[in-house]
C-alpha cells in the first residue's frame, strides 16, 4: 500500500463511520465535523447548549499549530504549560515508536519495566535530595490526589488521625478532582458548588508580596495565624511554589515559600509542593521550589514531564513519608491506576527529559523572559490593564475585567497566534524552542489586540 493509499484509507475509515453516525443521529440534515463537535463533545469548562467557538486543528510541528482550513497559528501556550520542546519533535516522536514497538502498557500490579524504572531513576536525581519514593500517577489532578492522600496516611500511621485537614494559600489551582478541588481558590473555584460535598481546609489570604517587590514579614501574617491557630489538625500545607497558575497567574516572592517551609518544620507539619505547572524549567528554574532553595515532603510533576504528548505525572516523597506509610496500617499505600507507569508516557517523559536537560533550556527561558519584559511592557500604559508581569518564559497581562474569551480569541486567530485567556487573564507561555521573530510576534500581536480592547 502506498502512501497516497494509506492516506485515502484514513479518510474513507474515519469520515465514513462518522458520517453513519450522523445519519442515525441527523437523518434529515448533513453535519459537518465542526457542527457534531458542538452537538455531543464536552471541551475543558464549557457548556454544551451554548458553546464557545473551536478551531480545528489539523497538526502541529515546532511553535506552528496547522488549522484545517489552512491557516497556520504561532503557539502561545505550549499547550497549557506542556509543549516545551515544541510539537512534533523527532526526539520524542522517536521514543514513542521506539516504545510502541516492545509494548504500549502492561499492568504495573506485579510488573516493572525499565521505562518506569529509567523514568523514576531521572525524578530522583533532578528533583531535590530528600525526595527518593515514587508513586506514577496518570495525570496531574491525580498527582495531587496521591500526595493528599499520602499526607492523610502519614498521620494515620504516625497514630495522629487528628491531623486531617489541608492548609494552603487563596488563589491556587490543583486539578478538578474532589480532593484537588477542595484546595483551589474557594472564589474563582468550584467551592459553592461542592460545598458541603468537599472537606473544608484552611486558606490563608492571598500572598500579597509578588516576586519582584521588596519582601515584606506582614505578608506572611495570615499563614502564620492559621498555622499556629490550627497546627494540631493539619496534616499539610499545600501550595504552588513561586507561580500560581490557573488560579491567577501570580508570581510571589521567594521568602514565602522559605518561611513556609520553616513553619512547617516548627509544627510538625507535611509539605505538598504542586510543581505541576512550574516544574521543567518554565519560571527560570529548573523547579519553582529551586527559587526559594527549599524541597518538599511531598512534589507532584505533571504537564510538561513527556513534552506535552502524553498524560502522565508523578508524586515524589521522602523517605521518612514513605517509610512511615508503610510502616503503619494497613501497610501499604492506598492507589494504583489502572494505567500507572504507562510505558510509552514513561519512556518519552525520559526522552524529554534527556532533551530539556541537554538543552540550553535556562538561556533559552531567560532569554525569553528578557525579550517579554520588553515586548509586553507597552501594555501598562493601556487603559483597561491592571498588570503586566512576566517570569519565566511566562508572560501575563492582567486586565481590570473578564474578557469576552471567544472574541479576544478570534482577534488572536485572525492574527496567526494562538493565545488562550481566561477571566481576566491573557498569558503566555510559548515553548522554550521558540525563535525571536516569533516570540516577538506573538508579543506585538498581545499588545495590538490588548490596545483594541481598551480603546
Ligand atoms: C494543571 C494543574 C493541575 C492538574 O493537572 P491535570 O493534568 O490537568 O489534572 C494541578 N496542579 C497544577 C498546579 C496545575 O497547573
Amino acid at each position: 500500500m502506498d502512501k497516497q493509499d494509506g492516506q485515502d484509507k484514513k479518510k474513507e475509515n474515519s469520515l465514513s463511520s462518522l458520517s453513519i453516525h450522523v445519519k442515525i443521529l441527523y437523518p434529515d440534515r448533513p453535519m459537518t465535523l465542526l457542527d457534531f463537535d458542538k452537538q455531543h463533545i464536552w471541551h475543558p469548562y464549557t457548556s454544551i447548549k451554548n458553546p464557545l467557538p473551536v478551531y480545528e486543528v489539523e497538526s502541529a510541528s515546532g511553535v506552528h499549530l496547522h488549522l484545517a482550513d489552512g491557516r497556520v497559528l504561532i503557539d502561545g501556550m505550549s499547550s497549557w504549560w506542556a509543549t516545551i520542546h515544541g510539537y512534533n519533535h523527532p526526539v520524542l516522536n522517536q521514543a514513542i515508536s521506539d516504545q510502541l514497538s516492545r509494548m504500549s502498557h502492561v499492568m504495573f500490579g506485579g510488573i516493572t519495566h525499565a521505562p518506569a524504572i529509567t523514568l523514576a531513576q531521572d525524578l530522583i536525581r533532578i528533583t531535590p535530595e530528600p525526595l527518593t519514593k515514587i508513586f506514577l500517577a496518570d495525570s496531574g489532578s491525580v498527582a495531587v490526589e496521591v500526595a493528599i492522600k499520602m499526607a492523610m496516611q502519614y498521620w494515620q500511621a504516625k497514630k495522629q488521625p487528628a491531623k486531617s485537614r489541608l492548609l494552603t494559600v487563596r488563589g491556587g489551582y490543583h486539578g478538578d478532582t474532589f480532593g484537588a478541588m477542595a484546595v483551589c481558590d474557594p472564589e474563582n473555584g468550584m467551592h459553592h458548588l461542592f460545598q458541603d460535598l468537599m472537606p473544608r481546609h484552611l486558606f490563608a489570604e492571598h500572598i500579597s508580596c509578588g516576586f519582584y517587590d521588596v519582601w515584606q514579614e506582614e505578608c506572611l501574617d495570615s499563614f502564620k495565624g492559621l498555622i499556629s491557630q490550627h497546627k494540631s489538625e493539619i496534616a499539610a500545607v499545600i501550595l504552588e511554589p513561586i507561580v500560581q497558575g490557573a488560579g491567577g497567574m501570580r508570581f510571589y516572592h521567594p521568602e514565602y515559600l522559605k518561611q513556609v517551609r520553616e513553619l512547617c518544620n516548627q509544627h510538625n507539619i507535611l509539605l505538598i509542593l504542586d510543581e505541576i505547572a512550574t516544574g521543567f524549567g518554565r519560571t527560570g528554574q529548573l523547579f519553582g521550589s529551586n527559587h526559594a532553595g527549599i524541597s518538599a515532603d511531598i512534589m507532584c510533576v505533571g504537564k510538561a514531564l513527556t513534552g506535552g504528548t502524553m498524560t502522565l505525572a508523578a508524586t515524589l516523597a521522602t523517605d521518612d513519608v514513605a517509610g512511615t506509610i508503610s510502616a503503619g496500617e494497613p501497610g501499604v499505600f492506598m492507589h494504583g491506576p489502572t494505567f500507572m507507569a504507562n510505558p510509552l508516557a514513561c519512556s518519552v517523559a525520559h526522552a524529554s527529559i534527556k532533551l530539556l536537560l541537554e538543552s540550553p533550556w535556562q538561556e533559552r527561558v531567560q532569554t525569553i523572559e528578557a525579550r517579554l519584559k520588553q515586548l509586553l511592557s507597552p501594555c501598562a500604559d493601556l487603559s483597561g490593564v491592571a498588570d503586566v508581569r512576566v517570569l519565566g518564559a511566562i508572560g501575563v497581562v492582567e486586565m481590570q475585567s473578564a474578557v469576552d474569551v471567544a472574541v479576544v480569541q478570534q482577534k488572536f486567530v485572525d492574527r496567526g497566534v494562538w493565545i488562550r485567556p481566561f477571566g481576566k487573564l491573557i498569558y503566555i507561555m510559548p515553548p522554550y524552542i521558540i525563535s525571536p521573530p516569533e516570540l516577538t510576534r506573538l508579543a506585538e500581536v498581545m499588545v495590538e489586540v490588548i490596545g483594541e480592547l481598551t480603546e
